[in-house]
């Protein structure tokens, strides 16, 4: 296993992270919880040592089982991560209320201190500043008490957006979505962060899926490989020199191993070089959007970017309101409205005709 160094802080994180949230639904619903101990202990055993979970995933178990199986391990020899926000907090947006959020994730987890405590879920800059004004003096207490080591955040954020976040540098490290196919706009925000020191974890380095399901769109990234293209999307995000850990989720023992072997032999490299190879080889998905969000503040209030991202879907053979409903929780209705402004057609860096798919979209 390849170890990244996390930021400017003397952590090592083994290059393939395991996110704790692709157990199966039936299996944590009959309380077998057993087969996800013994596939954590397993990534352990390959290498892995960061092991990323939340409250609330898989039915609220995803904690008690990551602990189940930590806790028979030497507990230097692993980094652990969970989360909490104003939403995860409810109506109980107080000192205490964190502090019980906080030790029922300790408890959980059968740990002193968690390594990585998320400020989550970041999805636009008003509820960040909201988040952080009630709840970062919160982190910060419980950091001084030894409860958590670090504090960090995960962001959903769009283009400057999430610059602008990183600019507050209350952080030492984030957590956000990067792939094959959006590498083209999140690379302003990975390279902020890298520059002032952050760590940088990866949700999502598949692309929810996208890759994996459309194998020949995608199939630049295992060239010069015999890796399948799943391993190939890890391996384009693994190799980056700016990605200190790439997260993803495992339900088997192959999935471990699918993944040890995607970074074996691996070159680290600039993000900017490897980004320049794709494109040099003519790789551009010039029709699909890459959310950087400049088509944002439609005088209508259409939140373009959300239904630009489920056109994608359509363009790579899935389903517009599928993903409008599973991943947004969007209706196709909410795109009525449209006043042909053109506004978001001029500022769109990818050069789409959003009016046109923005009028499709309505119309389903
Ligand atoms: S053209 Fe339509 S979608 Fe685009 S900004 Fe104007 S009203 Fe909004
Ligand atoms: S539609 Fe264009 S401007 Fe809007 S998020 Fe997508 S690529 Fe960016």
């Amino acid at each position: 296993m390849l170890y990244k160094r996390y930021g400017n802080s003397d952590v090592e994180l083994s290059a393939i992270g395991m996110g704790c949230m692709r157990f199966d639904d039936h299996v944590i619903l009959e309380n077998k919880f057993e087969k996800y101990v013994e596939l954590i202990l397993y990534a352990h055993e390959n290498g892995i040592n960061y092991f990323d979970t939340a409250p609330f995933y898989c039915h609220d178990k995803s904690e008690i089982i990551t602990g189940m199986a930590l806790s028979q391990l030497p507990r230097s020899s692993y980094y652990v991560a969970s989360k909490t926000n104003l939403a995860t907090l409810q109506n109980e947006c107080t000192v205490d209320g964190f502090r019980r959020r906080l030790e029922t994730s300790l408890k959980r987890l059968k740990v002193d201190y968690l390594d990585f405590y998320y400020l989550w879920c970041m999805l636009d800059l008003n509820s960040f500043y909201e988040n952080c004004e009630k709840l970062f003096g919160f982190f910060q207490q419980a950091k001084s008490e030894g409860l958590i080591r670090r504090i960090v955040m995960s962001s959903h954020m769009q283009g400057d957006d999430l610059v602008r976040a990183l600019d507050t540098k209350l952080f030492e490290g984030v957590a956000l979505g990067y792939n094959a196919l959006n590498y083209r706009y999140r690379k302003s925000g990975i390279e902020a962060a890298y520059n002032s020191g952050m760590g940088i974890s990866v949700m999502n380095p598949l692309g929810g899926g996208v890759i994996v399901d459309n194998p020949r769109v995608f199939k630049f990234l295992t060239e010069g490989t015999n890796l399948n293209v799943a391993q190939g999307g890890l391996r384009f995000v693994a190799a980056q020199k700016e990605v200190s850990v790439t997260m993803t989720g495992f339900t088997t023992k192959k999935h471990v191993n699918d993944a040890v072997k995607a970074i074996e032999n691996l070159e680290i490299k600039p993000m900017a070089e490897i980004c320049k190879e794709y494109e040099n080889k003519g790789i551009i998905l010039n029709d699909l959007c890459t959310g950087c969000g400049y088509c944002n503040h439609c005088p209508q209030n259409i939140e373009i970017p959300k239904f630009m991202d489920a056109y994608n879907d359509k363009l790579l053979g899935r389903s517009i309101v599928k993903r409008l409903r599973r991943h947004w929780h969007l209706s196709a209705k909410a795109a009525v409205g449209c006043i042909k402004c053109g506004k978001c057609e001029k500022m769109c860096t990818q050069h789409l005709p959003i009016i046109e798919r923005i009028q499709e979209i309505a119309s389903l």
